[in-house]
């Protein structure tokens, strides 16, 4: 009896551990595919909503495996935040395994960021995807130019306002902190990067033409045959041709990719292979967006001095 007591009890308590719970889950819940749109989606939502991705910033999202623990963070989302453009298809797998109607493709619960960006490098003819180039509707990996931020958080803000109108200003209000800030960082990483202007360098994955298009960089090459397509020997000696040829002094490399291949052709070459962080989270101090932004900005204006 007395044992049954202390397990009433236990359970009382516990009962009462979950109260803070339980409050949070008052809040909205929101999931992103990729962790870039996690911190935008928090910085336009504010404590009212509660965000998960189900990507980490160290993957290649054009590789995520779909794992029954996504299934369980969809199932219970009220907002799924995707990039679109193909970069995130897998989340519709994802989102069926997830049997959540708020979601689904069409649904009020769901937005795609693509929408209102102005896409870069749309084939103008077909791209037949068994060829396997994963960039087949066009670039999808704008979402670290900060030039762009202003549109996506409207469209988050649209999307959550949709949702829960009687938050519209408090919405409103976090994302104009938000934009005022960038605004700032903007005007300091324009400065950092001016000197570097027209300047060309070579990417390893093409996933940084917005962000070098914005700062008036070009890309000269990528070391991919083809978006998504490992390099072959006789692609890899006509880019350390070209690097000697028009002195390219910088390789991008994301953490995921061959880093050790980057580094190789770079030593050949007489450039230098930087990483960069291809998302919030891929490196070390790139945590939230703002800072992201900076530690590419920041790395590319030192590999380039
Ligand atoms: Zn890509």
């Amino acid at each position: 009896m007395r044992r049954i007591i202390v397990f009433v009890i236990a359970l009382v308590a516990g009962a009462a551990l979950l109260v803070p719970g339980a409050r949070a889950a008052e809040k909205i819940r929101v999931v992103t595919t990729i962790p870039d749109l996690k911190s935008l989606a928090e910085a336009v939502g504010g404590d009212v909503v509660d965000v998960d991705s189900l990507t980490r910033g160290t993957q290649n999202f054009h590789e995520a495996e779909v794992r029954p623990s996504m299934m369980l963070k969809l199932r219970r989302a009220d907002i799924l935040i995707e990039n679109g453009v193909d970069l995130d298809a897998w989340v519709d797998v994802a989102v069926v395994g997830a049997n959540n109607g708020k979601i689904i493709r069409g649904a009020p619960g769901r937005i795609d960021v693509s929408r209102g960006v102005p896409l870069l490098e749309v084939p103008s003819v077909r791209v037949d995807r068994s060829m396997g180039d994963v960039h087949p509707l066009g670039n999808p990996h704008f979402s670290l130019d900060p030039g762009l931020a202003p549109v996506i958080t409207q469209t988050i803000l649209d999307g959550f306002a949709r949702l829960a109108p009687e938050h519209r200003a408090a919405f409103e209000t976090n994302r104009q902190t938000f934009l005022t800030r960038l605004d700032g960082e903007m005007a300091r990483w324009t400065q950092t990067l001016a000197p570097f202007k027209g300047a060309k360098v070579v990417v390893f994955h093409p996933d940084f033409i917005y962000f070098l298009t914005r700062f008036g960089l070009a890309q000269a090459a990528m070391l991919e045959d083809k978006p998504g397509i490992p390099p072959s020997p006789q692609h890899v000696v006509r880019v350390i041709r070209q690097i000697k040829e028009e002195k390219i002094k910088v390789i991008l490399v994301e953490p995921w990719n061959d880093v050790k291949l980057a580094r190789r052709v770079a030593d050949e070459a007489g450039a230098k292979a930087i990483v960069i962080a291809s998302a919030v989270g891929a490196v070390k101090g790139a945590d939230n967006y703002i800072a992201a932004v900076d530690f590419n900005v920041r790395t590319l204006a030192e590999a380039l001095r």
